[in-house]
């Protein structure tokens, strides 16, 4: 990621390192908040402005995957940075990335059914996750 980003001539400051840090090690799809809180725990001297701008960078380039919701706000991946599924939960709005086995062929599907060109994809599915589950027992 950061030869990436040197070949962009992104100026890599101590503040963007530990932005991109904190995507590609969080699995948990941080908010900007999240984000924010977390960097400014090790730089309080940067602005919630500074990681807009990072991660809209990151987002150009592909290092980042952008998962808007419009009740929500949105939540970023930089774990993995290419179109893949989600789990949210409805009442934490925790999201999770389940392995499926059958999402090539769904995808092969697609394109026959319509004969499109399938470039990308968005597959969200909506529940309660085991933890809430658990509260309202
Ligand atoms: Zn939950
Ligand atoms: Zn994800």
């Amino acid at each position: 990621m950061l030869a990436k980003l040197r070949g962009q001539k992104f100026r890599i400051t101590p503040q963007r390192l530990a932005i991109l840090k904190i995507l590609a090690a969080s699995d948990g799809h941080p908010n900007m908040e999240q984000i924010f809180k977390q960097v400014k725990a090790d730089f309080p001297t940067t602005s919630l402005a500074t990681i807009y701008k990072t991660v809209t960078l990151l987002k150009q380039l592909n290092e980042v995957l952008e998962l808007g919701f419009s009740n929500s706000g949105n939540r970023y991946d930089g774990n993995r940075p290419y179109p893949h599924p989600h789990v949210i939960c409805i009442k934490c709005n925790k999201i999770v990335d389940p392995d499926l086995d059958s999402l090539d062929e769904m995808k092969k599907e697609v394109a026959l059914e319509t004969n499109f060109k399938i470039l990308n994809h968005r597959l969200d599915f909506f529940g309660i996750c085991s933890n809430c589950m658990a509260e309202k027992s």
